[in-house]
């Protein structure tokens, strides 16, 4: 079975794995993110020991947050660009990983290789098409269509689409530090915690936060199935473990919608199986950089 390695970059946690699927890992190790030096470094000792035969990988994919310059010949490419993220604005995580592990290394951000994991092992399989949105820390979007994700000037920033705000529902201005209230600055793990002064988590499937949040949510599920068309919708991040608002937010889609998609996909009785939760649950990211690397290759 050929082996291959995967990175997942987050803000608040490294993940890196070797194996060749899900069920298919042979190792992993998981530390917090520090400074590049730092956690880079954690990284290149991990995959040393992957460079020779017989455990030599056939690639590593490497997916992070973003923004991110993914557009291979690009004079950025391999670098995480302008992130708020205290030392790593202008990173170049390829080319400090490629020098010292002479490895062939694919990049993306960690939703377009959720996106395609998903596609491949998880809710997302037999779909030509799949929207891969997480709403966490922040909110973003991968997409896998034609048989690979998504790129254009850099990646898709679906967090940040500008949204109807109907403020006397709503009268929260908004968390996004360039937007205010655009997607990821209305509807957040953050924006939550700031429009309601206590951590999503914490508050009860009655609090009226869900009834605001299931509207965003709605709202920008349905401009994505209007300009993407994708066949599936996951939906993934920590705000959407509480399961209950799944269902009020196919409902508010399909209101939205009022008939217009005329797809079987989102008909009443099919729709639970078209905007769903992860198929592979905490591992989608791990696996995600696994199957950028097996893309590649
Ligand atoms: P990250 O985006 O940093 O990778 P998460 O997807 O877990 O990690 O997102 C963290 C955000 O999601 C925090 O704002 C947190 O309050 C919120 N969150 C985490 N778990 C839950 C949960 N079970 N229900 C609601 N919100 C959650
Ligand atoms: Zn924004």
């Amino acid at each position: 079975m050929p082996l291959y390695g995967g990175v997942e970059g987050g803000g608040t946690k490294f993940v890196c794995a070797v194996g060749s699927g899900p069920g298919q890992m042979i190792d992993e190790l998981r530390f917090p993110t520090t400074t590049p030096d730092e956690t880079l470094g954690k990284v290149v000792s991990f995959f040393r020991k992957y460079m020779s035969a017989p455990q030599r990988l056939e690639g590593l994919g490497v997916a992070t947050f973003g923004p991110i310059d993914p557009v291979v010949g690009s004079s950025t490419y391999g670098r995480i660009l302008a992130t708020p993220k205290a030392g790593w604005a202008n990173c170049d995580i390829v080319g400090i990983l490629a020098k010292e592990l002479r490895l062939p290394i694919a990049f993306d951000t960690d939703v377009n290789g959720a996106a395609l994991s998903e596609a491949k092992w998880g809710a997302g399989q037999n779909c030509g098409s799949v929207l891969y949105i997480t709403i966490g820390t922040g909110i973003g979007g991968g997409f896998y269509t034609q048989g690979g994700v998504l790129h254009g000037l850099l990646h898709p920033e679906m967090g940040h689409i500008m949204m109807p705000h109907d403020r006397q529902k709503d009268p929260f201005a908004g968390s996004c530090p360039f937007h205010g209230d655009c997607f990821e600055g209305l509807a957040s793990g953050p924006a939550i915690e700031k429009r309601w002064g206590q951590k999503a988590e914490t508050l009860p499937a009655d609090h009226p936060a869900w009834d605001i949040e299931t509207d965003h949510i709605a709202n920008a599920l349905v401009t994505y199935i209007v300009t993407l068309s994708p066949q599936k919708i996951i939906l993934g991040g920590g705000v959407a473990q509480q399961s209950h608002i799944l269902p009020i937010v196919r409902s508010k889609v399909q209101k939205l919608l009022n008939g217009y998609v005329q797809s079987g996909n989102v008909t009443t009785e099919s729709i639970e199986d078209y905007i769903v939760l992860p198929g592979l649950g905490n591992q989608a990211g791990v696996l995600g950089a696994l199957a950028l690397a097996m893309f590649a290759s």
